[in-house]
């Protein structure tokens, strides 16, 4: 099967968060399937180009049409972890991708528009024909809509659509302005059952354009699934899904296995597996010293995350000291954009700077997460909301025991080690419900009542989280079932 992959971020290239680790870990299982796979990327001047071999210019002035005139562009090929990747590169007087950020900016609309139809204006001027596009998240979700609108009577009119969500709390909330902008019929559209948002009449909705077009939508979890469709967690577009929900299931995303795994990650120190467990603790060592923590026999809890009020901010917080108080030492490694919770952290990390337990890392690093994976005993991610939840995998992979609120794809990946109905190999971690501080120190006292009392059940625990197959292999079989479907039975007219 051909298959391209549209998307704002790809791993390792150009990663804001796990939208690029789904995009490169399902890209790579694809293609090590025997499928022809092409990534199509911004070429953000924030690319980390020593992650791409034999990067050059193979296609020039390839004419987008924007709003009543139009953007030149160039096309970059090169190779990321040996995936056939293709950088977008307009030439526009806004400097669209030059901002060095991936996202964020207060025009990113209008970015991932022109992006959106330079994807298919590339695949028609150059006379490609894929099975499938694979579209992720609001910044595509304009390109189904851009191909049945107008690139299918130009020819490709075999290629069909599948969407992923990745997070309803973005959703490409927009002016009509847009549609004129990437030449699409804007009253036509602008109606309840296509892109008008539905809370808003005067608001048009990208990843509700991109549900609507769309083969076929999944999500990165089916507990995520649900909620989507039954609770506010669809932020709006529950209807919407309800309404498409003869094409539409929740795929829980894997971790890529190869570049996740302790026994041969060369950004930690010492290599350990579930074999070589104790050497686990030597990981522990170099990251106190590194960080300035004292030598103890403390259990270590961490917070890997984007500091997003999505992630619980406050809980996250107060597990932090709620941790320090009942005598384990706390890491976090958090990137805010929202100044107001950089501020939030900063005061956190001046409160905490003389405690020898504790450190504060704010920022994104990578060699350090992986690091803090290889050290910690306990992983707390309290989200308000989590759509899958890479972290959680992550850490369990480096027997990690994650400590987790069980909502989305948390609650699909951890089994409280007490109260979970599955036997005790299945069990993982622990889970609480309540978004509250009470909830998260009940968690926490059991999980460090474990550590603390029980050592040989704490290191089973772990051992069954490292025993757990998050792997690519079983989601991309499910996601080859679907581009299957799409592709033979689909109408291509979806909506
Ligand atoms: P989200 O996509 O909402 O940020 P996920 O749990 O799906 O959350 O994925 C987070 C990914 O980003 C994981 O690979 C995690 O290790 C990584 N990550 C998050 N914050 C940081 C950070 N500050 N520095 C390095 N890596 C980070």
């Amino acid at each position: 099967m051909y298959i391209v992959m549209a998307s704002a971020e790809c791993a390792p290239v150009a990663k804001a968060g796990g939208l690029g680790d789904f995009v490169h870990g399902l890209a790579r299982e694809l293609m090590q399937a025997g499928h022809r796979v092409e990534v199509l990327l911004p070429k953000y001047d924030c690319l980390r180009l020593e992650a791409i071999e034999g990067l050059e210019k193979d296609y020039s002035d390839l004419w987008v049409p924007f709003y009543d005139k139009g953007y030149l562009c160039d096309l970059y090929h090169g190779r990321v972890d040996g995936i056939d990747s293709w950088f977008i590169d307009p030439h526009s007087p806004q400097e669209f991708f030059n901002r060095g950020v991936i996202h964020g900016e207060p025009d990113d609309v209008d970015r991932f528009t022109l992006y959106a139809r330079a994807v298919l204006e590339f695949l028609h001027q150059s006379g490609r024909h894929p099975d499938v596009i694979h579209c992720n998240d609001w910044h595509t979700g304009l390109v189904p809509v851009l191909l049945y609108e107008i690139y299918q009577v130009q020819g490709l009119d075999q290629t069909r659509v599948c969407y992923t969500l990745h997070n309803l709390g973005h959703q490409g909330w927009t002016g009509e302005y847009i549609l004129h902008q990437a030449g699409l019929d804007a009253p036509r559209l602008m109606t309840q059952d296509r892109l008008r948002d539905p809370g808003n009449p005067h608001t048009v909705n990208l990843m509700k354009g991109g549900i609507v077009y769309s083969n076929y939508v999944t999500t990165v979890s089916p507990r995520y699934a649900w909620e989507i469709q039954s609770t506010e967690q669809g932020m709006g577009l529950q209807e919407t899904l309800r309404r498409h929900g003869h094409k539409f299931c929740g795929v829980l995303n894997g971790i890529d296995f190869d570049v996740w795994n302790p026994l041969t990650d060369n950004r930690i120190p010492y290599a350990y597996g579930p074999e070589s467990l104790p050497d686990k603790a030597r990981n522990k060592q170099v990251l106190r010293q590194r960080l300035g923590l004292v030598e103890a026999s403390k259990p270590l809890i961490a917070v890997v995350s984007r500091l997003d009020a999505q992630k619980g901010v406050e809980l996250i917080r107060h597990a932090i000291l709620y941790g320090l108080e009942r005598g384990a030492q706390t890491v976090l490694l958090g990137s805010a954009q929202d100044p107001m919770l950089e501020a939030y952290f900063r005061v956190l990390q001046r409160e905490t700077d003389a405690n020898p337990d504790c450190h504060l890392e704010l920022g994104y690093d990578e060699d350090l997460a992986h690091l803090i994976y290889a050290a910690a005993d306990i992983m707390v991610i309290p989200s308000v909301y989590e759509p899958c939840g890479l972290t959680q995998m992550i850490a369990m992979r480096y027997g990690v025991v994650p400590l987790v609120r069980g909502v989305g794809g948390l609650a699909d990946t951890v089994f409280d080690a007490n109260h979970s109905d599955k036997p005790f190999e299945a069990r993982n971690g622990y889970v609480f419900d309540e978004l509250t501080t009470e909830a998260l120190a009940s968690a926490l006292d059991r999980a460090l009542g474990l550590w603390f009392d029980y050592p040989e059940y704490f290191r089973q625990l772990r051992l069954n989280g490292m025993a757990m197959d998050n792997s690519w292999a079983r989601p991309a079989r499910l996601y080859l079932d679907i581009f299957e479907k799409i592709r033979v039975k689909t109408p291509n007219i979806p909506s």
